[in-house]
Formats: structure tokens, C-alpha cells, sequence
């Protein structure tokens, strides 16, 4: 096991944008750090430098507290672990895992494959399967073959270059879990790529929020959620997405579509000297207000609004409200489109309402709203004030 530093690191490709653009992280011995953003953040160009397929541009890249940006990937003593596919079909159980060890020829006698193939499959509880062929196994078994060639290695690392997208949302809910019980179990230091929020926060230890090249925040899955430093980070955690409505502020009062919204004094404080604001309000920090108990009551504001139209999820329901920023406040919207790279916004807020609700669509209801947990975002920087 080790602790991979990454110092600066750059990655250009060309004269271009840089890839990665001058990223930092401490990842220490046996953590599972995650690497998410959308597409082309750079999240894939990054764990490739990690692992040696792609030269570093600039930065420094220690294993161990060693430099290794100059190493080949085969003397970094990294393990990927690839999609399931990449198990040969023809071979194995056991001859899959014993791969790596085959490979490196001449340097593994029979009795220490056999003994290292056979501790990995008691590891990986793959001891009654080491005789079947990939295709008779589970998607969760196959999963653990291709975990079981990276343990054999010895690795000091794996690293995962979204193992799971090629998968339905079962299968892939079940393999997320086993990736997280093995890597527990395992305690061997872990890096892993994906677009998927849900694996993000619900694998990692820490999760790295990248845009454009750029990390903008590291922190255990719980900080993204409650403290997002950034519009990008708040509105890319969480699911329904983070709500964004435009204000100006009044004191303790945000004036909005929705109507004036009374809020604690120390969020108003944080936010004093500006005129303009987003207020991000999580779907959840909403409930229908008949439904809100009592000693909650007095945690929020209660307003009414019309939602257009609600969504029932058996466990929950979703409501929608379409809301028309006044003049002064429009533009907020297309800096907040920039800011999330989306070409347009549409104006409207999704609420959760609890399933007993019969708020419907096409009537005035009345809702109420937490407004200890919303934040407060700079209309022109996107950071968080609150
Ligand atoms: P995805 O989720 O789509 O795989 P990503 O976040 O992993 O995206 P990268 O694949 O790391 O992003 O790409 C980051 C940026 O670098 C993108 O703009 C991409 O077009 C560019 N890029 C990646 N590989 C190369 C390459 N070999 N040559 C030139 N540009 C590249």
C-alpha cells in the first residue's frame, strides 16, 4: 500500500487548454478517493497520469514520497482494474487472476502462483468459482476476478477507470457495493473515476470535484453536500439537483420570485454588502406545510406558490414551480448557466414533498421551507458565502 501525492500537476495535450490544470491532492495510505466531474473535466487524463499512460506536462507525481513522474507505468506497481470485460473468456477463473503473475515471466514459481491465486479467491470468496469461466459467473463475481488479478500484483494501489458504465442500474448498484466492501477489506489505497454522483458519495472516502481541469473542492461526500464551496460543487451533488433562485437581499430579507423569504441573521450577515445573490435551496429543504411538524415549524418560512405539476415516487413525491425573476435579477440565470456549463436555465424549482401529501398540481398550496440549511452563492464568482 501507499500514499500517492499529486504536486501541481498539469497536463496540456498540444498547444490547448490544459487538460488539468494545476492540480493538488494528498491521498493517503489505504484511502478510496474519488474523481468525478462531467465530461471532459479531466478527471480519465488525470488517473492515466497516475498510472503512467500519460506524461505529466508539469508537477510532481511521488508514490511513497517518491518522484515518479519519469517511471514507467510497470515500475510504478499500480494495478487498474478495468470493466469486466477485459476478463479472457476462454480461460479461468484462476487463469484470469493468475494473469499478471504469468506475465511477469520467470519470476513466480507454480507453488507461489498457486499460493497467491488461491489466498486472493479466499479473499474475494471466489474459492468455489476458480474453475468456471467468466461467463458463468455473476456480474458482481466477474468484478472480483478483475480485483482478484490487482490484488495477486501485490499493488500498491488500484485505480478504476469507470469499472461500472457499461452496466444497468442494478447490477450496478450491486457492484458498487462490492467494489466498497472489498476496498474496505482490503484497505489498499484506491483512485476512481466516474460521472455518477451516486458512486461518488457513496464509495469514497473523499470526493474530488473537477471542472474544466480544475479541482474545485475535495471533501468527504457529507462537506460536498452540506458546505459546497461553489455553485458547480452544489449543483453537481445531490439529486434532484440543487435549486438555484435569484434574490436581492434586504437585511434578513431575500426578496424573490417566490415572495420575501425571512432568513437567520447569521446567514443575512455573511452575505452583507451584496445586493444580488442565488439562494440554493436543496428540493429536501422543502416540505408541504401542513405536513411539517410543529417544533420544526419554526426552522423555516412557510410561503404558497402554484407548481405546475408533481411527480409521485411511492416513497416521495416530486412538485415543480415555475417562478419569473424579476428584471433586475434575470441575468443571474445566464451567469448561472455559465457557471454550471449548461446552454440555458429554466426557471423553476424542484421541491420534495413527502408521499401523504395532496398538494397537486394547478392550485395554490402552501409550502414550507428550511431556511437554516439554504446558502447563499455570489451572483458574479459563484462562491459560497454562507
Ligand atoms: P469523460 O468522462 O468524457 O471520459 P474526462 O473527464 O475523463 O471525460 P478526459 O478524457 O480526461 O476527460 O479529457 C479532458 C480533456 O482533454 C478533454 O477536453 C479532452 O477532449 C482532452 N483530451 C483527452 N485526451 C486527449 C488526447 N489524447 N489528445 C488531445 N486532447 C485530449
Amino acid at each position: 500500500m501507499a500514499s500517492i501525492t499529486l504536486n501541481n500537476l498539469v497536463k496540456k495535450y498540444g498547444d490547448g487548454f490544459p487538460a488539468v490544470n494545476d492540480i493538488s491532492i494528498d491521498i493517503a495510505d489505504g484511502e478510496f478517493i474519488i474523481l468525478v466531474g462531467p465530461s471532459g473535466c479531466g478527471k480519465s487524463t488525470l488517473l492515466r497520469m497516475i498510472v503512467g499512460l500519460e506524461d505529466i506536462t508539469d508537477g510532481d507525481l511521488l508514490i511513497d514520497g517518491e518522484r515518479v513522474n519519469d517511471k514507467a507505468p510497470r515500475d510504478r506497481n499500480l494495478a487498474m482494474v478495468f470493466q469486466n470485460y477485459a476478463l479472457y473468456p476462454h480461460l479461468t477463473v484462476y487463469e484470469n487472476i493468475a494473469f499478471p503473475l504469468r506475465l511477469a515471466k520467470g519470476k513466480h514459481s507454480e507453488d507461489q502462483v498457486n499460493k497467491l491465486v488461491t489466498e486472493a479467491a479466499a479473499t474475494l470468496e471466489l474459492t468455489d468459482h476458480l474453475q468456471r469461466k467468466p461467463a458463468n459467473l455473476s456480474g458482481g463475481q466477474r468484478q472480483r476476478v478483475a480485483m482478484g488479478r490487482a490484488i495477486v500484483r501485490q499493488a500498491d494501489a488500484f485505480l478504476f477507470d469507470e469499472p461500472l458504465s457499461n452496466l444497468d442500474a442494478k447490477l450496478r448498484g450491486q457492484m458498487r457495493s462490492e467494489i466498497s466492501q472489498m476496498q474496505r477489506r482490503l484497505g489498499v489505497t484506491s483512485v476512481y473515476v466516474t460521472h455518477d454522483q451516486t458512486e461518488a458519495m457513496t464509495l469514497g472516502d473523499r470526493v474530488a470535484v473537477l471542472k474544466k481541469g480544475e479541482l474545485q473542492q475535495i471533501a468527504s461526500p457529507r462537506e460536498l453536500y452540506e458546505q459546497p464551496v461553489n455553485l458547480f460543487v452544489a449543483g453537481f451533488i445531490g439529486s434532484p439537483s440543487m435549486n438555484f433562485l435569484p434574490a436581492t437581499l434586504d437585511g434578513n430579507t431575500l426578496r424573490t420570485a417566490l415572495g420575501d423569504l425571512e432568513i437567520p441573521a447569521a446567514k443575512a450577515e455573511k452575505a452583507a454588502g451584496k445586493k444580488v445573490v442565488l439562494v440554493g435551496l436543496r428540493p429536501e429543504f422543502f416540505e408541504d406545510a401542513q405536513l411539517v411538524e410543529d417544533h420544526k415549524r419554526a426552522n423555516g418560512t412557510v410561503f404558497t406558490a402554484t407548481l405546475t405539476h408533481t411527480e409521485w415516487l411511492g416513497n416521495e413525491q416530486y412538485g415543480y414551480i415555475d417562478f419569473d425573476p424579476a428584471p433586475e435579477v434575470r441575468g443571474l440565470l445566464d451567469n448561472l448557466a455559465r457557471e454550471m456549463d449548461a446552454d440555458e436555465l429554466r426557471p423553476q424549482i424542484v421541491v420534495t414533498l413527502d408521499a401523504a401529501s395532496r398538494i397537486r398540481g394547478g392550485r395554490e398550496a402552501e409550502l414550507w421551507l428550511d431556511t437554516r440549511k439554504l446558502h447563499l452563492f455570489d451572483a458574479e464568482s459563484g462562491e459560497n458565502l454562507t
